[in-house]
């Protein structure tokens, strides 16, 4: 991976290549997720995640591949992927203020780290240890 600068903001895709988009910065967090419905919709221990503003998300191609899932159960939680090959990309919070941005579908590397662990309450127990992050029961309020 190429470390992107500040300026140029990053681009990231899909796994067949066919959404691509650019995410400028700044990033407000990048956080691992540890809530049981990331592990559903990421099929991993903790889905890892950059939160910015949606207007710094520029869809280059592939736009008409966006599928969206809405958990209706939940406050806000939703998914939207490719509808061919199902990886996850970049969404808006149902309210709108927020672009939730999979770390795992850049294609270069931020100029953050992640900084925090969510939803620590409810993680599985194989999922990663505690570390030098700093760790939240749920999704802290002050966000
Ligand atoms: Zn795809
Ligand atoms: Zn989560």
């Amino acid at each position: 991976m190429n470390k992107a600068t500040e300026q140029s903001g990053l681009h990231g895709s899909c796994l067949c290549g066919q959404v691509r988009y650019r995410i400028d910065p700044p990033f407000h967090k990048m956080v691992h997720c540890h809530c049981q419905r990331c592990r559903k919709a990421t099929g991993t221990g903790h889905a890892t995640n950059m939160i910015a503003e949606p207007a710094q998300l520029q869809w280059l191609s592939g736009e008409d591949k966006i599928q969206r899932y809405d958990l209706l159960t939940a406050k806000s939680f939703g998914k939207w992927f490719c509808g061919d090959c199902g990886s996850p990309l970049p969404r808006p919070t149902r309210n709108g203020e927020r672009m939730i941005i999979p770390a795992g579908s850049l294609d270069e590397e931020p100029s953050i780290n992640p900084s925090d662990r969510i939803f620590w309450g409810s993680r599985a127990s194989w999922s990663c240890f505690d570390g030098e992050l700093a760790v939240h029961e749920e999704y802290p309020d002050s966000w």
